[in-house]
């Protein structure tokens, strides 16, 4: 039998692509970072799936939204820093001075949707590992002749014994606000590298959903640090006048606790075990390096 963890576009793509008998999720929601929730009668993903160059699109069917970037910063000097001191350098999708414009991909909701067909996806996560079969949280066992795993390798380490303390990650608390509409702004992304803030981007988009103005709002820190919560996200945005909370119609937030990835994978897995995807490779893949990647995964 072959078995995928994760069941995010890698572990979604990578289950087509080596005919897997099923796929292990550990979330309720299908779609790693891009899972989405209906709000107002639409699908929107809890992040926003940016791109930089729609000429780099694999041969995929994405629709993508096109926006005039307008950039406005606080502190843009220590914006890198703040959000990733250690990182060699800032994901794709987060190199906002490389843009040229705003790339929104309009459809990963439906893509997800799709590749979620006629696959066998078991909303489990396995507990021990060895080199034929899985045991998982909900006590059953899966024997497999191979196994690729999208998911955490740092948590595929600790379940083998092997030591994970090179492979070090920043979490990410996404807000995703819907508001009245308000007097245009005069950007469409904010980025502040001042600490005093607990977010550091906010991304605006007004022709989502009619009468209503999205934010997307990221907040990034160190797993040593204490929390950043959505309490004082909001009071920060109030603060800085970015969202008047008496204009807020509705929110959903997620914590991605490995978001940015950094450090070095010293060990080799020995079992069956194929390693794919940003998890699996811990690198800080954007959503077309995914894709790309995943053919010869
Ligand atoms: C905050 C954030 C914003 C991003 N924004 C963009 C963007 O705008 N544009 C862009 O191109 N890229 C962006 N990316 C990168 C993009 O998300 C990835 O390239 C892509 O989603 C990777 O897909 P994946 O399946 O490899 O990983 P993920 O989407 O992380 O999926 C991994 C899956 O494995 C599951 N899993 C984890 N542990 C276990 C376990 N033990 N057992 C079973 N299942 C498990 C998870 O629940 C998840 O479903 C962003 C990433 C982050 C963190």
């Amino acid at each position: 039998m072959i078995v995928v963890i994760g069941a995010g576009i890698s572990g979604l793509l990578l289950s087509k692509r080596v005919k897997a008998d099923l796929i292990l999720e550990e979330q309720p929601v299908i779609g790693g970072v891009f899972a989405s929730d209906n709000v107002f009668g639409k699908d929107l993903p809890y992040v926003l799936p940016i791109i930089n160059d729609p000429a780099k699109l694999p041969n995929i069917e994405f629709n993508y939204l096109e926006y005039d970037l307008k950039l406005s910063h606080r502190k843009y000097d220590y914006f890198e820093d703040k959000i990733c001191k250690y990182c060699d350098k800032l994901p794709t999708w987060l190199n906002f001075g490389l843009m040229r414009k705003l790339y929104v991909i309009e459809n990963i909701t439906a893509f997800i949707d799709n590749l979620s067909k006629n696959v066998r996806i078991i909303k489990e996560y396995p507990i021990r590992i060895d080199d034929k079969k899985i045991i998982t949280n909900k006590g059953n066992m899966y024997k497999y002749t191979r196994v690729y795993n999208t998911a955490s390798l740092k948590k595929m380490y600790k379940l083998l014994g092997v030591d994970s303390s090179n492979l070090k990650h920043k979490a990410a608390l996404t807000l995703l606000i819907l508001t009245r509409k308000t007097n245009n702004k005069n950007w469409n992304v904010y980025l502040s590298g001042d600490t005093a803030d607990s977010f550091s981007v906010v991304i605006k988009l007004d022709n989502i959903i009619k009468d209503l103005d999205l934010y997307y709002v990221y907040s990034f820190m160190d797993i040593t640090q204490k929390s950043i919560d959505i309490d004082r996200v909001m009071l920060d945005l109030k603060r800085r006048q970015i969202i008047s909370l008496d204009e807020i119609i509705a929110f959903r937030s997620k914590l991605i606790s490995e978001a940015l990835l950094f450090g070095e994978i010293n060990h080799k897995i020995t079992l069956n075990m194929v390693n794919c995807g940003r998890l699996g490779e811990w690198k800080n893949y954007d959503v077309i390096e995914t894709i790309s990647r995943i053919q010869n995964c």
